[in-house]
């Protein structure tokens, strides 16, 4: 046979090859301690053989496994068996393991390794064959084989093989055991993320700061194994730490609360502080710590940040001395980066949502109107007085929708499309179907959309309406007396003989009555254009007008020595407007020109087609000009320039009011280029009339784009 010829050795090595294919590829190292469990009493020939395991990190050795009867706890679950192996130095059964000494271990001896005893009595242990497995000076395991019903040590050649087995025995255990170590941490790990995901979740599921306090609690308690915790929010700039939760605490909430302010924040302030967590395992060493229980023996303080600045503290305690490792810090540091962002929503949630109650209070207690759309028409607010205004419903919400689909049957729809046609802010008057006049303005925001704002005028319109009856009544009634005494003056110089001074007065007395008249045929004229008088448009030649206008002052004018210059072109083409309103306006202008201009001055009144559809025409002199402040109010209605060359000229302040007036009922503009001393320039564009003869119309040069003017 050839065994027989074989060495011990060759032998060894087979069986240690077996060895590494049988078990070398078992990567569960329960399963694989079983195995070898197993495989060792085989090949000991023995009745029972014990697999221990070195714990490098808690310097242990636990029993792995254990061949025939298990050794059960009192729940009947298989029972935890370890010892420590560090400091043991004078046990003589670990002295020997460590330092890699094969042992047949006697009764006598293990009642001398007390370390032993717990593994002895449970196995009931007492003559063994024990070898140590090392590689290179670490202890990997124990395994010992024994028989306990015959008490017998194990055979010399068995030991021999036994011992030359574990090197090999000590690869495979090692190999398994980092396996396993590599599993569980990438279990760790995977448990972790799991468990950090649900913690996402539950944080961004809530707005409720009370929530993010509660969840976060929660989370730092049950992965720390903690029985109280706290959450306490910090004021960097006022050092004010305030505690908002307490968990887990015997005390009564009014209680910790007294402790709180009493002793302060301990611990949470003084990270708080630093900014940098604390773990301390055993309270009663740490001068700062504040007892809310004195069944608390290890503690640990997580700061949790926002943008380098402390916001909050997350404390957890345990019963239990040092009970916080360093996984536990690491997984409430992350916890702390979550609750940091969290609690940052919530508060920016909170506010956002005060303002927001706040303005909708300030909305909703205004008289106007306010209405807001996004960039898509729709609604993003609507406040109470345009649902009244509007006859909406107050209960309804018209959140959302189209603004031209909510208001489609108002005047609101037309001026929000002219709005936009326009781009930009727009104001229009509107009468709502609560029969009342609003001033709309529509302001456009490029990051909102449009923002209405309309404010009741009707009060306003109605006053204007009386004051213009009024007006108009009066003006009547004073210009008939007026017309007696001119009768009666005219009858006392037909009638009397007067002296040159009686005369005089006369003169004076004609002169007041004729500008009173003036005044009130201005006020009622003032008052028909107001209350909305139409005029009477025609083809109306320009060259007409100005030529009667001139026609008119040209008395005076001469009196002054003024030269008055006229430019019309032929081919001038003919205007849309109401005659006698055009006199009006050209009267006015012309008259203030000979009016405020010095003797000898100097009128020019020019006309030329700017357009194809407009005229322009222009009176200028070079009379007392008017200064820029005094040309943005010389349009409103009564405004007359106080200065000192202006005193002694008679005047009502309304012409221009009324010119300006009646150019916008013909659709045209007026404005005006003056420097102070120098003269004056009215611009009046007006409307061509479209009835023009064809034959003008083709020798015209190609029209200029529309709204090209000089000013
Ligand atoms: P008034 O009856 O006072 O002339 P207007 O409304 O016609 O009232 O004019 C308003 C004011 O504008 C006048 O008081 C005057 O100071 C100024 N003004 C009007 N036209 C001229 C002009 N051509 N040159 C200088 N000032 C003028």
């Amino acid at each position: 046979m050839v065994e027989t010829h074989r060495t011990p050795q060759a032998t060894w090595v087979e069986v240690a090859n077996q060895l590494t294919l049988e078990l070398g590829t078992l990567l569960n190292l329960d399963a694989l301690l079983k195995k070898l469990a197993q495989r060792l009493t085989e090949l000991a020939g023995a009745e029972r053989a014990l697999v221990l395991t070195a714990d490098s990190e808690n310097e242990t050795l636990n029993l792995g496994a254990i061949t025939g009867t298990q050794i059960l706890d009192a729940r009947g679950r298989p029972k935890h068996i370890f010892f420590p192996t560090h400091n043991q130095g004078d046990d003589p059964i670990i002295a020997r393991w460590l330092r890699g000494e094969v042992y047949p271990v006697a009764n006598g001896d293990l009642a001398r390794a007390s370390t032993l005893a717990s593994l002895a009595q449970a196995a009931e242990l007492t003559v063994f064959f024990s070898v140590p497995l090392l590689i290179e000076h670490d202890l990997i395991g124990v395994f010992c084989l024994d028989n306990p019903s015959s008490h017998a040590q194990i055979q010399p050649d068995k030991q021999t093989l036994l011992s030359a087995l574990a090197p090999t025995i000590a690869v495979i255990l090692r190999n398994a055991v980092q396996h396993s170590q590599t599993t569980r941490e990438l279990d760790d790990k995977v448990n972790e993320l799991h468990r950090l995901r649900q913690i996402d979740r539950e944080l961004s599921d809530t707005i409720k700061l009370r929530h993010v306090f509660d969840v976060t609690l929660d989370w730092a308690m049950r992965i720390t194994n903690a029985e109280a915790a706290s959450l306490a929010l910090y004021e960097q700039d006022t050092d004010e730490l305030r505690f908002a939760l307490e968990l887990g605490y015997p005390p009564p909430n009014d209680q910790i609360a007294l402790l709180r302010s009493t002793y302060g924040g301990g611990i949470a302030h003084r990270v708080a502080r630093s900014g940098r967590p604390e773990v301390i395992p055993d309270v009663s060493t740490d001068t700062d710590y504040v007892a809310i229980s004195n069944a608390m023996h290890s503690h640990m303080s997580v700061p949790v940040m926002r943008e380098d600045r402390v916001i909050a503290v997350i404390t957890v305690e345990s019963r239990r001395f040092n009970a916080f490792t360093d996984a536990h810090l690491d997984f409430v540091e992350k916890l702390s980066a979550r609750a940091g962002v969290a609690i940052d929503n919530a508060r920016l949630f909170s506010e956002t949502a005060r303002e927001r109650e706040k303005l909708s209070h300030i909305l909703g207690s205004i008289a106007d109107i306010v209405m807001v759309t996004g960039q898509d028409d729709r609604l993003i607010l609507i406040n109470q007085s345009a649902l009244a205004a509007l006859y909406l419903y107050p209960e309804r919400s018209y959140i959302g929708q189209l603004f031209p689909e909510v208001f489609d049957d108002t005047p609101l729809v037309s001026a929000f499309h002219h709005a936009k046609v326009m781009g930009q802010t727009m104001v229009e008057e509107v009468i709502l179907p609560n029969k009342r006049t609003y001033h709309a303005n529509f302001s456009y925001n490029e990051k909102i959309g449009w923002l209405i704002v309309m404010h009741d005028i009707t009060p306003l319109k109605e006053t204007d309406q009386l004051k213009n009856e009024l007006v108009a009544t009066v003006s009547h009634d004073l210009k008939q007396p007026l017309s007696v005494m001119n009768g009666y003056i005219e009858l006392l110089q037909m009638n009397q003989k007067i002296n040159p001074l009686g005369d005089n007065y006369i003169r004076m007395i004609q002169r007041s009555i004729q500008n009173m008249q003036h005044l009130i045929d201005d006020l009622l004229d003032m008052a028909k254009l107001e209350t909305g008088v139409q005029i009477e448009v025609e083809a109306v030649s320009i060259k007409q007008v100005i030529e009667e206008c001139l026609e008119n002052v040209r008395q005076v004018a001469e009196a002054k020595e003024m030269r008055m210059d006229v430019e019309l072109p032929d081919d001038l083409p003919r205007i849309a407007g109401d005659f006698k309103r055009l006199l009006q306006i050209f009267n006015n202008l012309v008259g203030n020109a000979v009016k405020y201009t010095q003797p000898e001055g100097h009128i020019i009144a020019k006309a030329e087609r700017t357009t194809h559809s407009a005229v322009q025409i222009t009176v200028q002199d070079n009379g007392i000009g008017i200064s820029p402040e005094d040309q943005a109010h010389i349009f409103d209605r009564f405004y007359r320039v106080r200065r000192a060359e202006t005193d002694t000229i008679e005047g009502t302040g309304l012409g221009l009011a009324i010119v300006k007036r009646l150019v916008e009922m013909h659709k045209g503009q007026i404005g005006i280029e003056s420097r102070l001393g120098e003269g004056s320039k009215f611009i009046v564009t007006l409307p061509v009339f479209p009835d023009v003869d064809p034959r003008q119309t083709q020798s015209l040069p190609p029209a200029p784009p529309d709204g090209d003017s000089d000013y």
